[in-house]
């Protein structure tokens, strides 16, 4: 799996709506990768208070700095 699968997966993972096939590859994805650990610790702190406000999707915007915060750590990864 690679990083762009796996943050496309994160939204049905925290949902509990991955199939147990993808689970499996999430999570041994997220076993060695820390940047997609990173993400996803902050995309869900960033659920939890925006539903805590009564907001459930993460704002386009949020969603868009995060991949991009991301990409950066792949990028200066060794
Ligand atoms: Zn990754």
């Amino acid at each position: 799996m690679t990083c762009r699968e796996a943050i496309e997966k994160l939204a049905e993972y925290l949902d509990g709506e991955l199939i147990p096939g993808a689970l499996g590859r999430l999570e041994a994805h997220l076993e060695v990768c820390a940047p997609c650990r990173a993400y996803l610790a902050t995309y869900r702190k960033t659920t939890e208070l925006t539903a805590k406000v009564g907001r459930v999707e993460m704002p386009h915007s949020l969603r868009r700095r995060l991949r991009s915060l991301l990409s950066d750590e792949i990028h200066r990864a060794p």
